[in-house]
This record gives C-alpha cells, structure tokens and sequence, in this order.
C-alpha cells in the first residue's frame, strides 16, 4: 500500500519537474494534448518575417532556428512562444538569450502584448510551488 502510494508521489513529483524544465526552456511548447498547435512560429530578429512550420519536422536535437527566407540572414529566425494568458505570438528573452539562460542568468518570459510573467502564470495554472 505504502509503495503503491510512493511510487504514485515520485510520478507527479517527476511530472511537476519535467513541465517546469519543459516550459522553462522550451519556449512556445505546449504539452502534448493541450491546445496543440500543430505548427511553431519563427520570427524573423532582422526584418521581422514570420515563418510557420510543421511541429514534426522538429523532433528532439533539432534546433528550433531557421534561417530567414525573406530576407537571408542566417539563424535569424527565433520561435515564438504563446502567451499563455492573451495566446498572442512574441519572442520571449529567454528564447533570445538562451545562452545566458544556461549559464545561470535569471532571465524573465514576459509577454509583451499583455504583460504576463509566463513561468509566474504557468506556475498557478499548474500549481507548481517553488
Ligand atoms: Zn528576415
Ligand atoms: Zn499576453
């Protein structure tokens, strides 16, 4: 019985953990089943293009920048994130500044159409506590 209830706890605790690495790195995923757009949206750091692609053609160890068909620069094309609370498209510093995201710098996710703190709101919608 304890085991049983054990084993249940470490699967939610895996969970929790797993959706907060999930949605903290991975800007503009959506878990699977939920509200599952099945393209990801680029845009453009240089001019501004929007480009929309095929969620398949990005599995695992593909990296989720593209080079720009409008105006050629090259890995300029960054995904956008959807706001979880105003579901409009941006491009979130922490898909920008990735690289200072990994070496530890706190870098917020605030949607600039509504001002959400994106993790701050996922984090009550999923009642994950820090
Ligand atoms: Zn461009
Ligand atoms: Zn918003």
């Amino acid at each position: 019985m304890d085991a049983v209830f054990g084993g249940a706890l470490a699967v939610v605790i895996a969970g929790a953990l797993a959706l907060t690495v999930y949605y903290g790195f991975m800007g503009g995923d959506t878990k699977a089943g939920e509200e599952a757009d099945p393209e990801f949206h680029f845009e453009c750091q240089k001019c501004g293009h929007i480009v929309d692609r095929p969620r398949e053609e990005f599995g695992p160890g593909v990296a989720r920048v593209l080079d720009c068909p409008e105006c050629g620069a090259k890995r300029s094309c960054l995904m956008m994130t959807e706001c979880p609370n105003c579901h409009e498209l941006y491009v979130s510093d922490r898909t920008k500044y990735q690289d200072r995201l990994i070496k530890g710098e706190k870098i917020e996710d605030i949607c600039p159409h509504c001002g959400t703190n994106r993790v701050e709101f996922l984090d009550k919608k999923y009642g994950v506590k820090r």
